[in-house]
């Protein structure tokens, strides 16, 4: 891989930002808790990264403190981006994380900087922070006092159970920051669940750390996405899915149709030749080509389907085209889930 025997020091100027100049030692560290998982340790240059102007994105700026994500969704949108490490966009993807050891003290002197004008951030656009490797790394901690610190609101999209260990620590935050917290869960049924993302907590897990969230103080979204055609989206399974975020009591829900892009879509295709060869003509037909996201008619289909039971189930939102896509600007207000960002197109977060 392009940065394996790197010498400290060293530039790279083709690598991911944060990986082009390896000012420190790189390792890579195998440990018998997560078997079959390799970290890559690095220094990180920088931490924040600017989401260009033009972008769909919903937010100016991110922090991904990994590379690659262990929850291992077969449907990632973000595998690509670990071809630009020279790994591959499947198993190493999975596999293969890359963790910026110091990204919360490079985190901390660019939030210092005089020029930086306290936009919100995002984590959890790219990779999830609180994947498992957070239990060993430990580096969201850092990241959120040096936000709160400094006056910058923020927004934590995730997947993972850990976020809870850092609730209190948050609604800290919360108290001088915006503070936005979205789950993200999409499949319900257990079985489909550690077929399809077999890295990431059950669904009960997931609502118990909504739960939880709610009683911190925090109006938390739960990101019902990517609704995966013919096997999440009978209006039974629909209900179901509802029901369940409603009580565990997430405020808002933002739901949305599977898209699939390059990188994403050859290994998803590969998993139903594996799991459900039955559906891959339905989905080949859904999904033609290089296109990404499933036809105007279906996602219509979709909304028709859910708007009433998020109605029956008193629950805010829409379809993730509906939805605010901004983030309100910094204020005192504790915990206004609320207006987390909408995943602007499942293709670009969860
Ligand atoms: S969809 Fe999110 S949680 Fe799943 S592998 Fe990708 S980054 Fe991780």
């Amino acid at each position: 891989m392009r940065w394996q025997g790197q010498q400290v020091g060293a530039t790279d100027v083709d690598a991911l930002p944060g990986l082009e100049s390896l000012d420190g030692l790189v390792r890579s560290v195998t440990t018998p808790e997560f078997a079959g998982i390799t970290f890559h340790e690095v220094l990180a240059k920088s931490a924040l990264n600017h989401v260009p102007g033009a972008s769909a994105m919903p937010f100016d700026w991110t922090i991904n403190p990994y590379r690659g994500c262990s929850h291992a969704c077969a449907y990632c949108f973000a595998r690509k981006t670990h071809e630009y490490l020279e790994l591959d966009a499947g198993a190493d993807f999975d596999s293969q994380i890359v963790v910026k050891t110091n990204v919360a003290e490079v985190t901390r002197r660019e939030l210092a900087r005089p020029t930086w004008l306290r936009e919100t951030v995002a984590l959890g656009t790219n990779t999830d922070p609180y994947q498992r490797a957070e239990g060993r790394y430990r580096l969201m901690p850092g990241i959120i006092d040096a936000l709160a610190e400094s006056g910058t609101p923020f927004s934590v999209l995730t997947k993972g159970t850990l976020l809870r260990r850092d609730l209190p620590q948050l609604a800290d935050a919360a108290a001088s920051v915006r503070v936005s917290i979205a789950m993200s869960i999409a499949v319900f049924d257990d079985d489909l669940q550690k077929l399809v993302e077999p890295g990431t907590p059950s669904a009960a897990a997931r609502l118990a750390t909504v739960r939880a969230a709610t009683d911190a103080g925090f109006r938390v979204t739960v990101f019902l996405m990517p609704i995966l055609p013919h096997l999440t989206d009978s209006p039974a399974a629909l209900d179901h899915a509802l029901a369940q975020i409603a009580a565990a009591g997430a405020t808002r829900v933002v739901f949305g149709a599977l898209h699939l892009r390059p990188g994403a879509k050859q290994w998803f295709w590969q998993w139903l030749e594996r799991e459900r060869p039955d559906l891959l003509p339905v989905y080949r037909g859904l999904y033609p080509g290089v296109s990404v996201s499933a036809p105007v008619g279906y996602r219509k289909l979709l909304t028709a389907r859910v708007r009433p039971l998020l109605h029956r189930h008193r629950l805010a939102g829409g379809a993730e085209e509906e939805v605010e896509m901004r983030v309100p600007r910094p204020g005192p207000v504790r915990a206004t889930g609320a207006r987390m960002p909408a995943m602007a197109g499942a293709a670009t977060l969860f």
